[in-house]
């Protein structure tokens, strides 16, 4: 109804401060305070959590918010509290104390937001307590988790759907940003979401400059792109920790403002190194794939895959980490066959069928790289949109001879 549109907007404009929706946020929203199941697939920087925000602030009750990752639910619980909302998230570094507090404070129904971790999720004394709470609807964001076929496969994640039918008959918004149609499938299977309205939006970027570049004096090439950038915020994705450490010295004997993220690190260093960047007290971040699943900085001006990716779908998500404000985004690869090759060694320990894909992946992965084609265009028919024109957006559509000079050059090196 027309009273329902006009409180939306003005929840919107009074706790977060934007004047409009954006894309299919108003439908989604509408739909989900509906209670009906929902299936959100909008690219990286689209808005997403937004579309579970805003109803749960709307609805009486509880929303129960599916994430995997720790620094993932810290980051969107402190900017909830920032905009004054009551949220909360339950996962392993709470105390006992502060667990019990939450519980509390959700059964009281002052928690609007309550972020689980997965593995919180499957504990008995979660979903006790859960059966006790007024829950509205359940979220389940990063739900590309769940499919095998994803970047990402979170074993627990198959576990939900049974959960959630133990707390009860609850309406599920599911959402992604991987949109093969193989991926979709199996989330929607798994969830027994059939019967879910599908939003989907386009994967175009159109602020994303895509480039690839042959491996060919790579630590040069790196210093002078990023001090081309000098002071702008960027990201630099590295296939190893050992890598990771290596470029991150690397730029700082530079004179740039570099620190490095990986699994390896001391979980108190990797929070401090991820603040740091948000805080912009870093420039850039040198970092396995572990950094970037929903960390929301929206200035992000540049990301580099220093090594050549797993997977398109992987790239796509990581690139996508950048311009999330709509302003300029670099993307820039470096690719080698030799990463291709050393790539598929690390999957000889793989199950057979799990090998074979990881194996179709990284010849795509290779034969995006190695293409004239116009990058746009080889992305979004990946992921099953036609895109009929050339993007004049990228390095093939605006620099077609520089590439094949420079692939000559690594020929005849
Ligand atoms: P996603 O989860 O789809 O990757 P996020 O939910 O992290 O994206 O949102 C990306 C950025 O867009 C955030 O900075 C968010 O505040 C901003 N945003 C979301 N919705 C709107 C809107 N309606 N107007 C302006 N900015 C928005
Ligand atoms: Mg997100």
């Amino acid at each position: 109804s027309l009273t329902q549109e006009v409180s939306l907007k003005s929840k919107l404009k009074e706790v977060f401060g934007f004047s409009q929706f954006r894309g299919n946020q108003e439908a989604i929203i509408n739909n989900i305070i509906r209670g009906n199941n929902t299936f959100v697939i909008m690219p990286t920087g689209a808005g997403k959590s937004l579309c579970y925000q805003l109803p749960a602030l709307v609805l009486d009750g509880t929303a129960i918010v599916i994430s995997p990752l720790i620094a993932l639910m810290k980051n969107q619980v402190d900017q909830l509290n920032a905009f004054g909302v009551n949220a909360q998230f339950l996962n392993s570094t709470l105390s006992k104390a502060e667990i019990n507090k939450v519980k509390k404070e959700t059964i009281s129904g002052e928690v609007k937001l309550l972020y689980v971790a997965p593995e919180s999720l499957t504990k008995e004394e979660t979903i006790e307590f859960l059966q006790k709470a007024k829950i509205s609807f359940v979220a389940i964001d990063e739900a590309h988790c769940i499919s095998e076929w994803g970047h990402d496969f979170r074993p627990e994640y198959r576990k939900i759907r049974g959960i959630i039918d133990n707390i009860g008959d609850l309406p599920i918004i599911a959402l992604t940003a991987t949109a093969t149609p193989k991926v979709q499938l199996d989330i929607q299977k798994n969830l027994q979401m059939d019967d879910a309205s599908v939003f989907k939006s386009s994967f175009n970027r159109t602020n994303l400059y895509y480039e690839v570049r042959p491996k060919h004096n790579t630590k040069k090439q790196l210093i002078q792109y990023v001090k081309k950038h000098k002071g702008k915020s960027g990201i630099v994705y590295c296939l190893s920790r050992k890598k990771v450490e290596e470029i991150a010295e690397l730029l700082r004997v530079n004179d740039v403002k570099a620190l490095p993220y990986h699994a390896g690190l001391d979980a108190s260093v990797r929070m401090a190194n991820q603040d740091a960047f948000l805080n912009e007290d870093a420039d850039v971040i040198v970092a396995t794939i572990a950094f970037g699943m929903g960390i929301d900085k929206p200035d992000v001006r540049f990301v580099i895959h220093y090594d050549t990716p797993k997977s398109i779908e992987g790239y796509y998500q990581e690139t996508g980490r950048g311009g999330r404000d709509g302003l300029e985004g670099n993307c820039l690869m470096f690719y080698s066959y030799e990463d291709i090759v050393k790539l598929e060694k690390f999957n000889k320990d793989k199950p057979v069928t799990e090998r074979d894909n990881s194996k179709l992946l990284l010849q795509e992965m290779a034969s995006y790289a190695d293409s004239a084609v116009c990058r746009r265009k080889q992305l979004l028919h990946y992921f099953g949109e036609t895109y009929d024109k050339d993007c004049q957006f990228c390095d093939n559509c605006l620099h077609p001879r520089e590439r094949f000079e420079a692939q000559d050059e690594v020929l005849l090196a």
